[in-house]
């Protein structure tokens, strides 16, 4: 047995938020192990997906508790299923990865430390947010960006905010992708640079599904991508 197949971790995932981004996921994490490793080298991956309609319901009725319930009991199945750090495949549930970070021993790799890595190793000091409402305007993300990495957040104006949100949940989680969303990603990543955004933190796991690097000069922070490759480093790093 080779050295690195010994000192791999285990990645658990919580997934199904949804399952489009998820994918994205298990491809990436996939795609960067046989990148560092070469040859068939894989990862080795334990999932828990929820039904996103119980999730999507719940967010919208503010049923946070609940919610909160939900996520560590996927938690803790990941953990008994033998993973050794955990990656909430969402960033809007990361709202609460401190209380699921209470109830289990093995680590979570918070989303927004992967994203606020790559934005400080380009420099970069002052972004703007896209994402669920939820994560565009409660402070659990927005905050770990400025208090813990030092970075200036700016969001988009309310109309836009709810047209992403819109376009997040009546389109990209059921997997429809249309030109026109497109557009109005663009108007909006076009208003946030007008208002001095360096960066954009794509900050839900769909919207690169849409959104692509090669469409723009501003940078772009996929978090679904950076999450991924973190969870990768981790597994075969210890870091
Ligand atoms: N995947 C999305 C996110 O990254 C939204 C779905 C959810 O609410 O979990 O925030």
């Amino acid at each position: 047995m080779l050295k690195a197949e010994k000192a791999m971790k285990t990645i658990g995932l919580v997934g199904g938020m949804s399952w489009e981004s998820t994918l994205e996921y298990y491809r990436v994490i996939n795609q960067y192990t046989k990148e560092r490793l070469g040859g068939f080298h894989s990862a080795k991956v334990v999932l828990y997906s929820v039904d996103f309609a119980e999730v999507e319901s719940q967010q919208h009725e503010g049923r946070w508790d609940d919610l909160t319930r939900l996520m560590i009991d996927a938690a803790q199945r990941v953990e008994r299923a033998g993973a050794e750090v955990l990656v909430i495949c969402t960033n809007t549930m990361h709202k609460m990865a401190d209380d699921v970070q209470g109830k289990i021993r093995i680590p979570v790799l918070h989303i927004v430390d992967a994203a606020a890595e790559a934005i400080k190793s380009r420099s970069i000091k002052k972004v703007g947010l896209l994402g669920t409402r939820f994560t565009m305007e409660q402070d659990f993300y927005k905050q770990r960006l400025i208090r813990n990495h030092g970075l200036e957040v700016i969001i988009p104006e309310e109309k836009e905010r709810e047209a992403i949100h819109r376009i997040l949940y009546n389109e990209l989680c059921l997997g429809e992708i249309k030109e026109q969303s497109k557009g109005t990603f663009r108007a909006i990543i076009a208003g946030l640079k007008a208002r001095g955004a360096q960066g954009i933190v794509l900050g839900c796991t769909e919207i690169p599904i849409l959104v692509s690097q090669d469409d723009y000069r501003i940078p772009l922070f996929d978090t679904t991508t950076l999450h991924a490759r973190a969870a990768v480093d981790f597994a075969l790093n210890g870091s």
